[in-house]
């Protein structure tokens, strides 16, 4: 109702918002989950980064343009074959959290116990025995390179399609790591060279989605006392193109998109902002030079650039731990700031909608699938039960010599009785565990026919979940799902299981 009221007294004539909103408000997808606890009455800065934060790329439409100007760059640059030029896009061969593998050409996904789970070499599915024995050190840059951000999606299909050109012998001498240095050289060259965006800033509506419920949701922080900032890497004459077109003024009163924040910092150089000292520097807005800041406090409607987290709380006033921070990279905006600094972190995970809504659509299958691996659960401690006490009827056997005829009788019955009852269990787990194989991988491919589901493996955590539960304390999958909760609500975690909370359940 609150939401309601506030879009009522904002924009009476926006009755599709309303609409909308009902039909938002009660679609699960659209939640917020929690890893740490947080009240939000005690966050007083609110930080945004921009790039798949703030705005939501079209991501058929920007992996396919960081596709093709790559290649141009690897043709034209590095060599490469005129007929890659034609090879098209496919948007949906790779997902987020997996491990490009360039010593060996693969793509991984690993588990939260970092073993491989899958194996692409190029776009082929690969044997898992290949890494049978070998430790993944994914923080191993000679060796593992992490596609952790949407925007790393077309870099790892360029390298898988590369892959199967090199093992075709169409790229000469080049060797697997060549090959990936090459892409990286050319995907960097498009976000450095302006050649990505200025192709995004010539057509905004084809890239950029435009989220309705975003403005009304930075304007009720606001209103709520919150003090908004927004921290991006990108440079400011982009940042500035692409927030005014997110914000288009004079739908709240606001004159200009700056007026929703009090502090806008660009050209951030993240992770650094979070461990390294770098000054902030002041940037013209229309002549984009930059010039050292000297001043003891931050001025509001200043463009700021690099600068570092405790200079920032030392000009501002900030706790860290009165800072909310909201981006979408694991490691630059989350997992640096979750351990650099106290801010608390809050990822955007766009992915989590379509994952929420194939779950929804699958229940019925994951039920099936809890219940029949909470037999085997059971069964399996049954089994347990069952050997351990064959094992405790042999101890005493061989430490009691003189049983008489009857007792050795009685005994023997028992032990037989628990051969038996442990042959029935290991019959009933080998039949289970076939229907949970059979099932889980039915549902695995539903999410995703190559690498299944984003935040799991089987009955593991992959990496990527892993991630986004160790270092964020809040994830939901775009920053207007704020709008339907209130803005001092007390996010409070779910409690925690470990495996010998389970005990009573499975010995009942
Ligand atoms: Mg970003």
């Amino acid at each position: 109702m609150e939401a309601l009221k506030h879009i009522l007294r904002k924009q009476p004539d926006k009755l599709h918002l309303l609409t909308e909103l009902l039909e938002t408000s009660v679609d699960g997808t659209r939640d917020i989950f929690v890893n740490r606890p947080l009240s939000m009455a005690h966050i007083r800065y609110i930080g945004f980064d921009m790039d798949y934060t703030l705005a939501i790329y079209n991501k058929r439409e920007i992996e396919d343009l960081a596709f093709r100007l790559t290649l141009i760059k690897l043709v034209g640059l590095k060599g490469y074959p005129e007929d890659i030029l034609t090879l098209p896009y496919d948007v949906d061969h790779v997902i987020r959290g997996l491990l490009i593998d360039h010593r060996k050409g693969n793509l991984l996904k690993i588990n939260r116990f970092k073993q491989v789970c899958r194996v692409h070499h190029g776009t082929q599915p690969a044997d898992l025995s290949l890494y049978f024995n070998d430790r993944i050190n994914q923080s191993d840059m000679q060796r593992f390179a992490s596609v952790d951000t949407l925007f790393s999606l077309p870099e790892a299909y360029l390298y898988a399609c590369m892959i199967d050109r090199l093992e075709a012998g169409d790229l000469g001498a080049k060797d697997y790591t060549t090959v990936f240095e090459d892409i990286r050289y050319c995907i960097d060259l498009i976000h450095r060279d302006g050649s990505l965006k200025s192709e995004i800033t010539r057509n905004l509506a084809r890239y950029i989605y435009r989220d309705p419920h975003l403005p009304l949701t930075l304007d009720k922080f606001i209103q709520s006392g919150k003090r908004l900032f927004l921290l991006t890497n990108s440079e400011w004459f982009y940042t500035d193109l692409v927030m005014e077109y997110l914000l288009e003024t004079d739908t709240l009163g606001y004159q200009s998109w700056r007026d929703y924040f009090e502090m806008v910092f660009v050209s951030a150089g993240k992770p650094d902002f979070f461990k390294g000292q770098n000054p902030f520097q002041v940037v013209n807005p229309d002549t984009h030079e930059e010039t050292p800041f000297e001043g003891d406090a931050f001025v509001p409607g200043t463009i700021y650039s690099r600068g570092n987290h405790l200079r920032f709380e030392q000009l501002s006033g900030a706790q860290g731990n009165e800072v909310m921070y909201v981006g979408d990279h694991i490691y630059g905006d989350v997992m640096r700031s979750g351990k650099d600094s106290n801010w608390r972190t809050v990822l955007v995970v766009q992915e989590l909608e379509d994952e929420l809504g194939k779950t929804e659509e699958l229940e019925e299958r994951h039920q099936r699938l809890k219940r029949l691996s909470n037999r085997r659960d059971k069964l399996l401690y049954e089994l347990h039960i069952h050997s351990s006490h064959l094992h405790s009827l042999e101890s005493l056997k061989v430490a009691i010599s003189n049983f008489s005829a009857t007792e050795l009788q009685v005994l023997h019955r028992t032990e037989e009785e628990l051969q038996e009852s442990i042959r029935k269990c290991q019959k009933e787990i080998a039949k289970t565990e076939e229907k949970v194989a059979a099932l889980r991988q039915e549902l695995s491919r539903s999410y995703h026919p190559l690498w299944g589901p984003l935040f799991h493996d089987g009955d593991e955590i992959s990496r990527f979940g892993d991630q986004v539960r160790d270092y964020a304390c809040l994830y939901t999958s775009r920053v207007s799902n704020f709008f339907f909760y209130p803005t001092d609500r007390y996010y409070k975690s779910l409690r925690d299981i470990m495996p010998h909370d389970r005990w009573m359940e499975l010995s009942r």
